[in-house]
């Protein structure tokens, strides 16, 4: 059986001025598959994923996301997807059930529900003891942790992750990313950017981005192959830094 596709991209191209900033990437994504969208620093990750959460219109070119147009169709993309980053995640200033209460009422979710998913996400992270602290109080690796749930509230076909382990130690990172495991197993694509060389051998696929453009695309195992390298790190090294 064929697997449904949950991210079509075709020729996609957004040019800043005369600068392409992304330069017509193709590239599918399944469902439930974990996808590790790779590039050194400026190579335009952040400026296609951007076109792909439906935040930035595309110059030219064509995609899909989660069955939605990116031209047309913007709106309903952002509500069938999640998103969180480093540097988007939740509300210090707010507590964690406040942050759970606030953001499920920004995904449209029904007070009763909002109730119900609070203490499930709670419980599953055993933050029993944290729930009436401050968010901004808390460790990082927790903060992304439960920013991490928090964007799973409205069971979105696909979360967009942008460098989601920033800054986290290792054994955090290692939980994060068995989260993401379950996450993909129950049939939520997972579209990931990271500059860890671990965490995409993680992934199902990776891509590759150099200068806006895709320029390798495979499983870890074919990408070492096709270089003939031992390391996710050598393939990056060959090909993003030449
Ligand atoms: P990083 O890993 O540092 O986040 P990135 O791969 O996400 O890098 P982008 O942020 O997408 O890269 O940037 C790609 C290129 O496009 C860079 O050269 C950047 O300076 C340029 N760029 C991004 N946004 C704009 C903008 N609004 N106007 C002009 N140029 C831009």
């Amino acid at each position: 059986m064929k697997q449904e596709n949950v991210i079509e991209s075709k020729g996609l191209t957004k040019m800043f001025g005369d600068f392409t900033a992304v330069d017509k990437i193709t590239f599918e994504v399944k469902k439930g598959e974990i996808f590790g969208f790779l590039g050194a620093n400026g190579a335009g990750k952040t400026t296609a994923m951007k076109m792909l959460i439906g935040i930035s219109i595309p110059t030219s070119g064509e995609a899909k996301v989660a069955g939605y147009n990116v031209f047309t169709h913007a709106e309903d993309i952002k509500k069938n997807i999640g998103y969180m980053s480093q540097k988007f995640a939740l509300y210090d200033d707010l507590t964690v059930r406040e942050n759970i209460t606030f953001f499920g009422g920004i995904y449209g979710l029904k007070r009763s529900e909002i109730k119900i998913k609070s203490e499930q996400l709670i419980n599953e992270l055993g933050l029993q003891d944290v729930a009436k602290d401050l968010v901004g109080s808390l460790p990082l690796g927790w903060k992304q942790k439960i920013a991490f749930s928090v964007a799973l509230l409205h069971e979105p076909k696909i979360i967009f992750l942008d460098e989601p382990t920033g800054g986290v130690d290792p054994i955090t990172r290692r939980q994060f990313w068995e989260m993401i495991y379950k996450t993909a197993h129950n049939g939520t694509t997972v579209f990931v950017t990271t500059h860890y060389m671990d965490e995409a051998e993680y992934c199902d696929r990776v891509s590759i981005m150099v200068n806006g453009k895709i320029e390798a695309l495979d499983t870890p195992t074919k990408l070492k192959e096709q270089f003939q390298v031992d390391t996710m790190n050598d393939v990056f090294l060959k090909l993003a830094r030449g």
